[in-house]
């Protein structure tokens, strides 16, 4: 280059720096495009859902979300671990694992889960109940109680109950069998006049296939040593604390049995009897 481009040059790239430097003074906040949000604006309110309800009821049950990752979308959440191995309950970020020995077992945050719905727990609104003389009374009093059929809710219920009748299921070993069999091989348990904390969801039937219509409720007693999976309730009065979830995130799995499972049958009578027998 002859001097006089030089200088030319040099002038050309200190207006280009100033030019930059003017830029980031007058829009520090402007981030790139490639940098990611630090938290989704709605999170708490989001319903985290892992596969869907007709893959578990077609034997997808290898685990594919590690709990230390289903605990990061909420604190409070129902589903099983990996294997179909128990029944999965959240409360207050803590996770447990009922076992078909009906013991109650915090999770290690690298287990994995198949299926498991969770969220943030922040009560809008409570229903009452009153002497609820089965899961069917409960039902029909959460649901006189709810704004409207089309949402989703998460809900939980801290108290004393009459009598809470629940169930777990054994961990599975492949050829895995499908749901509706192994509910054959379920253990149930009964609690008696025992305080505890119920946790679950209520969603519009348009879920149908995907996740279960309606409530699916899990307890645990107060210890946090017993529960499992809700198949019959009685108790004179509480109060459901119920949380509106309108976003929804879904996470399925890459590879694996969910591939190759037909998800195109209407499996409902199934899931009725393996979410209420
Ligand atoms: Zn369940």
């Amino acid at each position: 280059m002859k001097p006089r481009d030089t200088q030319t040059f040099l002038i050309a790239a200190i207006i280009v720096l100033i030019g930059i430097i003017a830029y980031l003074i007058l829009f520090p906040c402007i981030t790139p495009a490639d940098a990611p949000p630090e938290k989704a604006p709605d999170a708490r309110d989001t319903l985290y859902q892992v596969s869907t309800i007709n893959a578990l009821l077609q034997s997808v049950y290898d685990g594919i979300v590690p709990i230390s990752e289903a605990q990061m979308h909420g604190d409070t959440a129902i589903g099983t671990t990996d294997g179909l191995d128990g029944e999965l309950i959240g409360v207050d970020g803590g996770y447990y694992v009922i076992r078909s020995d009906g013991v109650a077992y915090p999770l290690d945050g690298t287990i994995t889960t198949p299926f498991i719905s969770a969220t943030f727990f922040d009560p809008d609104f409570t229903i009452p109940v009153n002497d609820t003389a089965d899961i069917s009374g409960f039902g029909e009093q959460l649901e006189s109680g709810l704004p409207s059929a089309n949402m989703f809710y998460a809900i939980r219920m801290d108290g004393t109950f009459d009598y809470v009748k629940t169930r777990s299921m054994p961990k599975q070993t492949r050829p895995y069998p499908k749901l509706a069999d192994v509910v054959a091989e379920q253990s149930v348990f009964e609690f008696h006049n025992t305080t505890g904390t119920i946790v679950g969801f209520w969603s519009p039937d348009f879920v149908s296939g995907f996740n279960v219509p309606g409530y699916h409720i899990h307890f645990i007693t107060d210890d946090r040593t017993a529960g499992g999976h809700v198949l019959d309730l009685r108790m004179n009065d509480g109060e459901i604390k119920v949380d509106i979830t309108p976003d929804l995130y879904i996470v399925l799995p890459t590879e694996g049995d969910f591939y190759h499972v037909n998800l195109t049958e209407d499996l409902s009578s199934a899931l009725e009897s393996v979410e209420k027998s």
